[in-house]
């Protein structure tokens, strides 16, 4: 069997079906902003491998990093050991997050970390000797495929049904309408304040995405919001849980979309981006009074520690990462990046089949009227030469930030041939 088949039969792609395979495409190779296909394509990345790759493929601050670290150790348990490498990353995250911030515990992926980021709020509450297992969270968000990550992501989006019964049941409140660009209004914020003075002794935290709600439906929403949000969290004393795993590092225009606001969160979560998109690593920060909550309550302990906990190889990667992004003009690029999407796509704004088109710093959405048909969208962008991956009703990049002018165009052509697809198609239904 050869190995597109044998993909196709044997392994699951993410969220896919194995009786009804999507197309899968072999890439051989990655290099700065073009992926390599092993038919010898080479396409433009509009992706990021999911928000990941800021810096692009094959970077070689980060191939030197990883060639370092691999010379004095790849992995060694984090039970009772220390090393230069996570300590080193740790700082810098203390020091780069928003005030306050200052514990951390590394994990392995970015639900993990929003596991982590619940523990810290369940065992917060359990030491104040108020236990409270219920958290607050917005609909269209999402927090991860891992079950306590899942049961904050948007129910319908995340598809609860399937796992009711043994799915823990949070409260949604609507996600707020305020677009980060228009004008604030202010019964966006009712459904949290009537929930909270009714029951906020039942509510360990409210768990959102800052600024940018990602895969559950690419929306910009207003700072005014997340303001908020911090103001109703002091005031009636329940934590709040910043998912910055999507838009950390810079994405947003801001190193963290929290700064939008210029609030701290009493935890944040990090990965994505934070990895320079080698190898897979989380973290979860904390503040002193929440750690000591944890640690003074009657387990003593946070109770988490996963096999591959602060591995070296990811931290020492992270941290050329990190460094090669401060020494960039990153906020620059970002906005030139903006600027460039704002342009392009806006063009699209009175297409039949779109709905809207929306950009905030390297993130630019247009959203359809109907659903994208992913698999053939898929094909017209690979001939185009470019990697774009559509779901539901949106069409969307984020590219790596070195990317260049010239190389964006060709994903904002690419996407206006697929929306005339789009509406060919619809022209043929009868
Ligand atoms: N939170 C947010 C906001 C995300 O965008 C993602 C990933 N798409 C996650 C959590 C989960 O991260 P991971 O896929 O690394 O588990």
């Amino acid at each position: 069997m050869n190995n597109r088949d044998f993909d196709q039969q044997h392994i699951w792609h993410p969220y896919t079906s194995l009786t009804h395979p999507l197309p899968t495409y072999e890439v051989t190779r990655a290099d700065g902003v073009y992926l390599q296909l092993a038919d010898g394509r080479r396409l433009v990345d509009g992706m990021s491998s999911w928000w990941a790759c800021v810096h692009g493929y094959n970077v070689p601050e980060l191939n030197a990093a990883a060639a370092g670290q691999l010379q004095q150790m790849s992995h060694v348990m984090f039970g009772g050991i220390r090393h230069e490498p996570a300590t080193r990353l740790c700082r810098t995250l203390v020091e780069l997050t928003p005030a306050g911030l200052d514990r951390v515990f590394l994990a392995d992926s970015g639900s993990v970390a929003v596991e982590v980021a619940l523990k810290m709020a369940l065992q917060y509450w359990q030491s104040r000797g108020q236990p409270r297992a219920r958290f607050i969270a917005l609909r269209q968000g999402y927090h991860g495929d891992t079950f306590g990550a899942m049961s904050v992501t948007d129910p319908d989006g995340s598809m609860h049904r399937l796992y009711k019964g043994f799915l823990p049941e949070h409260r949604f409140i609507p996600a707020p309408q305020s677009r980060f660009d228009g004008d604030w209004q202010p019964d966006d914020i009712l459904p949290l304040r009537d929930l909270l003075q009714r029951d906020h002794q039942q509510f360990a935290a409210v768990i959102l995405e800052p600024i940018v709600q990602g895969a559950g439906g690419m929306r910009f929403y207003h700072p005014e919001y997340l303001r908020q949000v911090r103001n109703l969290c002091d005031e009636f004393d329940v934590l709040l849980i910043a998912d910055e795993i999507a838009t950390g590092f810079g994405r947003t225009g801001k190193l963290f979309a929290c700064e939008w606001a210029g609030i701290s969160p009493d935890i944040m979560c990090l990965g994505k981006a934070l990895t320079g998109g080698y190898l897979t690593l989380s973290a979860t920060l904390t503040s002193e009074k929440i750690m000591r909550g944890i640690c003074d309550g009657e387990a003593g302990v946070l109770m988490h520690g996963p096999t591959f906990m602060a591995n070296p190889l990811a931290c020492a990667i992270a941290n050329a990462s990190i460094a090669l992004l401060l020494d960039s003009d990153w906020q620059q690029r970002v906005e030139t990046i903006a600027r460039q999407l704002a342009t392009e796509l806006e063009q699209y704004r009175h297409h039949p089949v779109v709905k809207d088109v929306r950009v905030l710093g390297a993130i630019g959405v247009v959203e359809t009227r109907t659903p994208v048909d992913m698999a053939r969208l898929q094909r017209l962008f690979v001939d185009s030469g470019v990697w774009i991956r559509p779901f539901g009703h949106l069409i969307y990049l984020m590219p790596p930030f070195i990317i260049q002018a010239e190389q964006l165009q060709q994903l904002t052509r690419a996407v206006g041939q697929a929306l005339d697809l789009m509406a060919e198609d619809e022209t043929i239904k009868p």
